[in-house]
C-alpha cells in the first residue's frame, strides 16, 4: 500500500505542499480533487519521484519511494500518466506501448507481444488500426488511451493518473474508465487519480482526498465525503455532480 507522510513542498518561495499525508490500500484507488492551483499534480509528481520533498517521505509496500533518501528509478515500479501523456513522438502508438513491456513478464504470462498489444489496446477502447500511426497524428483523448496502456503495460505497483480521461467524449470517457476500473481492480494496482470530474471521484474511487490549502482537508469514502463535505467549497464542488 502507499503511505505519504507530511510531504512538504514549495517552488522558491511559495508552499505548495504543507504537510501532505495520505494513506491508500493496496489495490485501491484514491481520487484527488481540490482547486485549480492547489497541488495536485505536484503531489503526484512527488509520489513519482519527479519531484524531490522538502519534508516527508512516501512510502510503497513499505519500501521508501520519495523522501530524504534517493530511490533510483527501476526500484520503484510506478506507472505514471501526466495531463499531455508525454508519448515519445518519434515512436509509433504500437512502440510507445510496448516500451513498457518485458520479455520476462511476457513469457511468464505465455503471451506473444502482438498478443499483449492487442490485450492492452482492448483495454483502453483503442482501435488496433492506429498502431503505427505517431503520437501527432492520434486526436487528444486516443493519445490519452495511448499513454494510459503504455502505463498498464509495465504492470506497476502504483499508478498515477493526471486527468486521465479529461480528453474523451461523455461515450468513451465511462466506457474507458469501467474498463480501467475493472482491470486495475482485477490485477489489485492501487492507484491515485487526480480528477477535476465529481462523478469521476464519486463512482471511480474508493477513497477521496481533498486537497485544500497545502494539506488534505478530508479523507474518506466517496459516500462520507459527498454526505459530510469538510467545508462549504468542498460541498459546492461535490455538489455540482447532481
Ligand atoms: P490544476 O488543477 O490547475 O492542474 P493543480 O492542483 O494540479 O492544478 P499544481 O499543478 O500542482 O496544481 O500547481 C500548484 C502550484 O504550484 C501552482 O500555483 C503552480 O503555479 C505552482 N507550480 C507547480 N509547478 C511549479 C514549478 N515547477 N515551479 C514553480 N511553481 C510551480
Amino acid at each position: 500500500h502507499l503511505l505519504v507522510q507530511g510531504v512538504v513542498k514549495s517552488f522558491g518561495t511559495v508552499p505548495v505542499l504543507r504537510g501532505v499525508s495520505l494513506a491508500v490500500g493496496k489495490g485501491t484507488t484514491t481520487a484527488i480533487v481540490g482547486p485549480s492551483g492547489s497541488g495536485k499534480t505536484t503531489l503526484l509528481r512527488v509520489i513519482a519521484g519527479f519531484e524531490v520533498p522538502d519534508a516527508g517521505s512516501v512510502l510503497l509496500n513499505g519500501q521508501m519511494v520519495a523522501g530524504a533518501a534517493f530511490v533510483p528509478a527501476h526500484r520503484r515500479n510506478i506507472g505514471y500518466v501526466p495531463q499531455d501523456g508525454a508519448l515519445f513522438p518519434h515512436l509509433s502508438v504500437a512502440g510507445n506501448i510496448a516500451f513498457g513491456l518485458s520479455r520476462k513478464a511476457l513469457k511468464a504470462g505465455g503471451l506473444s507481444l502482438a498478443d499483449r498489444l492487442l490485450e492492452l489496446f482492448e483495454l483502453v477502447s483503442l482501435e488496433p488500426e492506429l498502431a503505427a500511426r505517431r503520437p501527432d497524428e492520434l486526436s487528444g483523448g486516443q493519445q490519452q488511451r495511448v499513454a494510459l496502456a503504455r502505463a498498464l503495460a509495465r504492470e506497476p505497483d502504483l499508478l498515477l493518473l493526471d486527468e486521465p480521461f479529461s480528453a474523451l467524449d461523455a461515450g468513451l470517457r465511462t466506457a474507458t474508465r469501467k474498463a480501467v476500473a475493472k482491470t486495475l481492480a482485477r490485477a489489485g494496482v492501487t492507484t491515485v487519480l487526480v480528477t477535476h470530474d465529481q462523478s469521476e471521484a464519486l463512482s471511480f474511487a474508493d477513497q477521496v482526498g481533498v486537497i485544500r490549502d497545502g494539506v488534505v482537508a478530508q479523507l474518506g469514502s466517496p459516500f462520507v465525503v459527498y454526505s459530510r463535505p469538510v467545508d462549504l467549497q468542498t460541498a459546492e464542488f461535490l455538489g455540482d455532480a447532481v
